[in-house]
């Protein structure tokens, strides 16, 4: 069945329709040929809106008529479409794997990070599922994406004057964005006896499909239409509506789509739902029992479980399950207490919190974490859902993640790897050939970035009176920040365990190295706080506060709202990328591969990713202090230890010129740092794991994986 799609509201000159096709393929989003077109079709307005779509649709009717009379111009439009067309049709990697079992897999999240211009993530989970659809598309595996549409999106960050975040909430318009609306496709559900209804929307990511649900339609009711206002927003009772209607929801939009996939994979627990869903067929429509059902549902599910905080696992207490599953269970003919059970470990009586991680292990045939300590830290976590077993034994894997190369490294670095890696770097298993860069080419492309940072800076803070201060002079704005100094960079989610103000345990010797004569630091920040999160929201105020004092504010600022274009400009232009969580709680981190894919050193608690892939030759490890049982004691001395390896390591090594005023030590390291790490932080590599160790794995039946005890 193939789906009816809505014309955009966008109109061009038939000659041009090519650019719809190319504007509405987020392909555009790490491809240079199409990029290239759209600035070249208006600089000034790529440059400001960095979007096709907002860019077609804010263009003069005369200006379209120009580039329809421009030859030129049609004619790289044409070879550019088919440039697209031949993407999207030719076989990969996947099309070259013999007897696969797979036929396709339907990878649900709770939020997905493309592009700035569509904003519908908050934080590493989303982008994470970004980048595994691009790297999907690119390999040519069989997926198709279900999320929600949020009408906000997450929120817009501003800062008062002394750094208390404010959040804002636009009221985003689809039609704007890069998303088509599937004609004939509704979903209906009835949350707690009140019919619901979602209409569809589509993204198109290469050649992986992304359909979004939306509730914001006029058959529903106020409090219905809210339901997918806004990530990660409301209470309990809010967030298990966003949740059903992403788990079951998405299971009945496929259906609806004519998409049959074998593999249904949950990028952490919150879309859990959906298995549920599938059980509930099986049972009312192919008569099965509670436990075949269990058994069938689980052949081919998969979860990625991402974090070993308890806030970040959505327990939804009895009451709230009997509003929302209490109908279900009947129509199921099974006690309820069967329902709860599935989501309470044994032993921890009827009346616990159903926990939607508890329940997607149970229902699922291969799960595993995103790196190898995390998968070990899930292993003991989760070990009480195993009675009888040793926390080794415990059937949770690990499949570390990766970052789409293309969409983080800065054009200069791209063509870079293109000369001295293999034209398909993202794609190459080995990176030797950097050694062969010549010091001066690689400095150039690091300074490049550096330049682009501090005035991106310079511009934002100008821009935005919150966190710079309305007092801020424009002379005084123009001289932040130092385009040769050691440049340091903190970006991510400020939840409270990845302590962005660990630096600051130290306030004068931090001060004091930020203004090493002759040899300065510099350190830039951003990152938004959860609005509920007060922790993190104190933190932000913490780091605006110190920024605001004049022997720092030159050396030291925080960018607001940070979303992915921050992120893109941060990786690109930093020396050090800096990740100093409580291990070991961030499962993987993702910001330091992309920020290792330009050639940015990392120095970090050895934790996530970095726990398996540091070595002394491609950057630093912050030794973590696990031993000192007093919080506060041991922030202390991991922030000490932080603060020696700046002094000591960072900036000697950085300083340390020959005649030509090359760091060629440092140069030695960057280049260690993309040939070791280069191949390994890659989502190609990460996705080909998930097909060959995971979805397929997961569709063979003989050796199924011991279920959790009941
Ligand atoms: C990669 C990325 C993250 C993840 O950062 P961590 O260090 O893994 O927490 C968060 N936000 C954005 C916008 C990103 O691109």
């Amino acid at each position: 069945m193939s789906v009816v799609l809505r014309q955009p509201t966008l109109q061009v000159p038939e000659p041009l329709r090519p650019l719809v096709d190319l504007a509405f393929n987020l392909r555009w989003s790490w491809e240079d040929a199409t990029q290239e077109l759209f600035r070249r079709i208006d600089p000034a307005g790529w440059e400001s809106l960095g979007d096709p779509v907002r860019l077609l649709g804010a263009l003069p009717a005369s200006r379209l008529e120009a580039l329809v009379a421009d030859e030129e111009f049609v004619a790289k439009l044409r070879e550019v479409h088919a440039g697209l067309e031949d993407y999207l049709s030719a076989p990969s990697w996947f099309q070259g794997r013999g007897g696969t079992m797979l036929r396709s897999v339907a990878y649900f999240s709770p939020e997905f990070g493309l592009t700035e211009g569509l904003p519908q993530y908050s934080g590493g989970l989303g982008v994470l599922a970004g980048d595994h659809l691009k790297a999907a598309s690119g390999l040519g595996v069989p997926l198709v994406a279900v999320g929600l549409l949020y009408r906000s999106g997450y929120f817009r960050q501003r800062l008062e004057y002394h750094g208390w975040q404010r959040e804002a909430y636009p009221s985003l318009d689809p039609e704007e964005m890069a998303l088509r609306l599937v004609d004939g496709v509704r979903v209906d559900i009835e949350l707690a006896d009140v019919p619901v209804v979602a209409q569809v929307w589509k993204a198109e990511v290469g050649r992986v499909p992304l359909y979004l649900l939306d509730t914001d339609v006029p058959y529903n009711d106020e409090h219905a239409r809210r339901v997918t206002d806004a990530l990660y927003s409301g209470d309990v009772d809010h967030r298990i509506r966003q949740e059903i209607f992403l788990g079951m929801g998405g299971v009945r939009a496929l259906e609806a789509l004519g998409e049959s996939p074998n593999v249904f994979h949950s990028n952490e627990g919150h879309a859990g739902f959906l298995a549920l869903e599938r059980l509930g067929r099986l049972i009312v429509g192919e008569g099965l029992s509670f436990d075949e059902a269990v058994e069938r549902v689980r052949v081919g599910t998969v979860f990625t479980t991402h974090t070993p905080v308890a806030a970040g696992i959505d327990r939804f207490p009895r009451p709230l399950m009997e509003r929302y599953f209490g109908r279900w269970t009947e129509r199921c003919g099974i006690p309820f207490d069967t329902l709860m059970a599935l989501g309470q470990a044994p032993g921890e009586g009827r009346d616990a919190a159903f926990n939607m991680a508890y329940m997607a292990l149970r229902l699922s045939a291969r799960a595993n974490g995103v790196s190898m300590l995390h998968g070990q830290v899930s292993r003991s976590m989760f070990a009480p859902l195993w009675p009888g077993r040793s926390a080794d034994e415990v059937p949770i894997s690990s499949v570390t993640n990766g970052v789409h190369g293309r969409s983080w490294v800065s054009p200069e670095m791209h063509g870079l790897l293109q000369r001295y890696v293999s034209p398909k770097w993202a794609e190459a298993d080995s990176w030797e050939g950097i050694d062969e860069t010549p010091d001066e080419e690689l400095w150039a492309v690091r300074a490049a970035g550096r330049q682009r940072l501090v005035s991106f800076v310079r511009r934002r803070l100008a821009a935005t009176p919150g966190a710079g201060g309305s007092a801020i002079s424009p002379d005084w704005v123009e001289g932040v920040m130092d385009p040769n100094a050691l440049t340091i960079g903190f970006a991510r989610r400020f939840a409270a365990y990845k302590r962005a103000t660990l630096l600051m345990q130290h306030p004068e010797r931090l001060k004091a190295l930020l203004n090493t004569p002759d040899r300065p630091v510099q350190i830039i920040f951003s990152g938004k706080a959860h609005p509920a999160d007060e922790q993190g929201k104190h933190m932000i105020r913490e780091l605006v506060e110190f920024a605001r004092d004049p022997q720092v504010r030159a050396r030291m600022a925080f960018i607001e709202d940070f979303d992915i274009g921050v992120a893109r400009m941060l990786y690109q232009g930093s020396d050090v990328w800096l990740n100093n969580p409580w291990r070991p709680l961030e499962a993987c981190g993702t910001s330091g591969q992309k920020a290792a894919l330009n050639a940015v050193l990392n120095c970090s608690i050895l934790d996530g990713w970095w726990a398996e892939m540091y070595e002394p030759a491609v950057g630093w490890a912050i030794p973590s202090a696990e031993d000192v049982g007093d919080p506060t004691e041991r922030n202390r001395r991991e922030s000490q230890s932080l603060l020696d390896i700046v002094e000591h390591e960072l900036i000697p090594l950085f300083y340390e010129r020959d005649a030509s005023g090359l760091p060629r030590r440092w140069l030695r390291r960057m280049k260690n740092a993309l040939r070791l790490l280069g191949p390994r932080v890659n989502a190609h590599r990460m996705v080909r794991e998930y097909v060959e160790r995971m979805y397929e794995p997961a569709l063979a039946l003989e050796r199924p994986v011991p279920a959790p005890g009941a």
